[in-house]
């Protein structure tokens, strides 16, 4: 990739390069960034009202049944989104989470606070260790991606308690394609598609195409991420509706309200200044990171750095910085996975290695690669204070806890008692 191939938005960081896709107005600004505006036009009271109407007919008249789903984390706005949906919205919501595996005690004591503080039933389903093993070891060699799983059981766990109670509304929280880059406008109202979860969520990857001759992966281990089919879903009318439709959505803000209301925990990461999002995994910071700048040219500090310039709370020429800073901090916990796994650390190595996409990674010697991704092309700015910059985030993003890494505590947690 050279300085012609990259184009960034005139006010974000996001480039052409976009995993999602974007596109650019004629002057310069991103898809991303013309959809944000509608946040600060939209009559947002005007669009509650709407969704309480939308939500009304599914009340449980007789109190016999849930009115909703809300697929919940011990982390990403799960607060935020059983805050609204409980205390808002008036509903009785069914939580249900799917077991990630990589679970930090954090993670694990964020959910246990959240069922305690809200007072909800919920339901968990833990996929037997040995398919989910066998599913992230093949999905790791062959499409370089250990997250199939958690994203493939976070979509489709929600639908199948649906059907099986009877309760046909999923509520979720922002959507990520109009988010990040705009795909959508919040007055499309989108809702939760098959389609967005294939090309998306799974890459391009349905549960049915894991099982290959070379692989040991059986029908056994994968009917438990199979979506439901299209007249199942249409006969009991489930639908997926996204609150960031509804409400001016602002993960930093409401994460910190969530902080004061209900006691929500925070921790620092590793590879992003965002003390909020994703603090659940030892992995998604870490090692999914890293395969996501490998095969796309940037990493999660580039989402969390748009989010915060187009919220106007840090500059574009602090958000460089940030971005360079952040991307090259070396990736921790790698042990932990291996051994999880039972892959030997040459077998993760030529993984990793395999994961650099031509189009952003040049093999300068036996692996050893140059990084020519967005970010190397980004314009040259006059140097900030680097301390004023850490200061600044130190002062806006809380960490009320740390990433436990002790010896004694430094390893997943599998399956959550609840404990503090
Ligand atoms: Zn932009």
């Amino acid at each position: 990739m050279t300085n012609k191939d990259v184009k960034f938005c005139t006010r974000c960081l996001y480039s052409n390069k976009h995993a999602l896709g974007i596109t650019f107005n004629g002057e310069g600004v991103c898809s991303g960034c013309q959809i944000h505006d509608e946040k600060n036009q939209l009559d947002w009271k005007f669009r509650l009202e709407k969704l309480k109407k939308i939500v009304r007919p599914y009340k449980s008249k007789t109190r016999k049944n849930y009115d909703c789903i809300v697929p919940v984390t011990g982390a990403n706005d799960s607060y935020y989104i059983v805050h609204l949906v409980k205390n808002i919205l008036g509903l009785n919501p069914l939580l249900v989470n799917y077991n990630k595996y990589f679970n930090t005690p954090i993670g694990i004591s964020n959910l246990a606070n959240l069922r305690i503080k809200f007072d909800l039933d919920i339901i968990f389903k833990n996929v037997n260790m040995r398919s989910v093993k066998k599913i992230t070891k093949y999905s790791l060699l062959e499409y370089q991606n250990i997250y199939w799983h958690i994203l493939a059981g976070h979509t489709v766990f929600p639908l199948e308690v649906s059907i099986k109670h009877k309760v046909p509304l999923i509520i979720w929280g922002a959507h990520q394609g109009l988010e990040q880059v705009g795909m959508f406008s919040h007055k499309h109202e989108i809702e939760m598609t098959r389609r967005y979860r294939h090309d998306h969520d799974l890459f391009g990857t349905e549960a049915d195409q894991l099982i290959k001759l070379e692989n040991e992966l059986k029908e056994e281990d994968i009917f438990q991420y199979r979506y439901p089919d299209d007249s199942t879903i249409n006969s009991l009318g489930v639908r997926g509706i996204y609150l960031g439709n509804y409400f001016r959505w602002d993960p930093t803000n409401q994460h910190q309200m969530m902080i004061k209301k209900y006691g929500y925990k925070s921790a620092k990461l590793p590879r992003t200044f965002d003390t909020y999002d994703h603090i659940d995994c030892f992995n998604y910071m870490n090692l999914h990171d890293y395969l996501k700048i490998s095969k796309c040219g940037y990493s999660k500090v580039t989402d969390h750095v748009c989010r915060e310039i187009r919220h106007k709370r840090i500059t574009r020429e602090q958000g460089i910085n940030l971005i360079k800073h952040y991307e090259n901090i070396k990736i921790e916990n790698l042990d932990i996975f291996a051994k999880w796994l039972d892959v030997d650390s040459n077998s993760l190595n030529f993984v990793l290695n395999r994961s650099k996409n031509e189009e952003f990674w040049q093999e300068t010697d036996i692996n050893k690669f140059e990084f020519k991704g967005p970010s190397s092309y980004f314009p040259k700015l006059s140097e900030v204070n680097k301390n004023e910059i850490n200061y600044n985030l130190d002062m806006d993003f809380v960490s009320t806890n740390k990433i436990d890494l002790k010896q004694s505590t430094r390893k997943y947690i599998l399956f959550g008692k609840g404990i503090e």
